[in-house]
């Protein structure tokens, strides 16, 4: 301002030295004609200048303001609004870089997050939270989010700030089957954060452990009671009860108690295969590992089914884990004598596929399953049918394939069921070719 002002009064003492010369070199007529043509000429200038200016303010922001014309005071003018611009872009730049960096780290989260103002009204949501609520992130903004998610539940937490300091539960129409946590942060001047968490996965999660909880305290239970009938009716039973009937009564004990042994035993096998981190990488000799399950079937079946092999490829060594291999392979064949009335056929197959798997598989002509009831097979405790008892014997823990299907699964392999009801079925393991030497 000091520099416009030393310039403005230099520019009038300059003005008044040329008029006092032109005065006294060509007389003071002329000098007053040239100063009157000066100061007209000036207020033009300046009435120049000042409609540049006003022309730029009118400009949308952000418009860099005229570029000077050499004029001493109007280029400072412009000189300074220049820098003054340009300083305001830098700064301008810099915010938009921080909000883009907020905007990613907000994106990046894994919750939703929805700006409300203070009337309610949507001003920013991030990814998460449209796809949580299925709500669009431009369409949906400005408007209310209770006029979005409708549920009475939401509208009751919503009205009474108390609530906010603990999340709401919700399940909304919006996005049938997710389950949500929302809760409201409120920050400055009555805006809040919606906060939207995706906990379907947990909730599906601790449903079935509370089914799997069920499903182990109920089928320990049936044993268990029918134990303690049999102890209690030996207990109760009169002295001249004759020794077979007692050894009956024990027998049965027993059995119930074998049954319940062998269903902790598959839990305890299934919980180490969920929890041991890696399968041992060992080089399993097929022909040994098929001889050996052929061997159990057979001692299972009690030579009451035609047991045979059929291996159409080189029989090669398999990477893997022997005794996970043993026992699912093993649990195959043993359904197989299970489910298959005495007389039936049993065969182990072992073929390299076109695609260069290698196919290991347990085929029956037994009672098969029904096609609507193959997705479930590898269910925990799924059994079909619960009537139709196994053959020839008490019924299974209901573990055995799902055991099967962890092992697999473990060795990155596939496990492929066909079957026909009243037919028979087939249970092979499909190994990757690279699982194969
Ligand atoms: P289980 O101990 O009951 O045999 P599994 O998990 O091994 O348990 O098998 C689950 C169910 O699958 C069985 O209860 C049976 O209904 C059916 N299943 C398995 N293998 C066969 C098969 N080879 N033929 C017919 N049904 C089978």
């Amino acid at each position: 301002m000091n520099d416009a002002r030393a310039a403005f009064f230099g520019g009038m003492l300059l003005l008044t030295l040329c008029v006092v010369a032109a005065g006294l070199v060509f007389g003071w007529p002329h000098a007053a004609i040239t100063a009157l043509s000066f100061c007209v000429y000036f207020l033009l200038r300046q009435m120049q200048e000042i409609g540049r200016l006003l022309d730029w303010v009118r400009q949308p922001l952000g418009t860099p303001p005229p570029v000077a014309m050499g004029d001493g005071v109007w280029d400072m003018v412009f000189g300074g609004l220049t820098r003054h611009h340009r300083d305001s872009m830098l700064e301008r730049h810099q915010l938009n870089l921080a909000l883009d960096r907020f905007r990613l780290a907000a994106e990046a989260l894994p919750d939703g997050v929805v700006i409300l103002d203070d009337a309610q009204q949507i001003e920013w949501m991030n990814r998460q939270a449209g796809l949580c609520l299925s709500l669009h992130a431009t369409a949906d903004v400005g408007t209310r989010i209770l006029h979005l998610l409708r549920e009475p539940e939401f509208q009751i937490y919503l009205a009474d700030p108390n609530n906010f300091d603990h999340a709401l539960l919700l399940s909304t129409t919006r996005s049938p089957g997710r389950f949500l946590q929302l809760q409201m942060m409120p920050f400055s001047a009555g805006r809040s954060l919606l906060l939207v968490r995706d906990t379907t996965q947990l909730v599906r999660m601790s449903t079935m452990r509370r089914d799997f909880v069920a499903n182990v305290s109920h089928e320990l239970k049936t044993p268990l009671t029918v134990t303690l009938g049999f102890l209690e009716a030996l207990e109760d039973a009169p002295a001249e009860t004759p020794p077979e009937e007692r050894a009956h009564y024990v027998q049965m004990a027993s059995t119930q108690a074998r049954r319940m042994q062998s269903l902790i035993e598959d839990l305890l096998t299934l919980s180490m295969l969920e929890t041991d981190a890696q399968p041992k990488d060992e080089c399993v000799d097929l022909l040994k590992l098929i001889e050996s399950v052929l061997a159990d079937a057979q001692a299972l079946s009690k030579n009451q089914h035609e047991i045979l092999l059929e291996i159409d490829s080189p029989v090669i060594i398999i990477h893997g884990d022997k005794s996970e291999l043993h026992s699912a392979l093993l649990n195959l064949a043993s359904n197989a004598v299970h489910y298959t009335p005495a007389g039936g056929r049993i065969v182990l197959h072992w073929r390299i596929l076109e695609t260069g798997e290698g196919e290991l598989g347990v085929t029956d002509n037994g009672i098969g399953i029904a096609l609507s009831d193959i997705d479930r097979l590898t269910e925990r405790f799924f059994r079909t049918d619960r009537g139709r008892a196994r053959v020839g014997n008490a019924s299974g823990t209901g573990l055995g394939l799902a055991i099967a299907k962890q092992v697999v699964e473990r060795h990155h392999s596939k496990l492929m069921i066909r079957s026909v009801l009243g037919q028979g079925s087939t249970f092979c393991i499909v190994f990757p070719a690279d699982r194969l030497a």
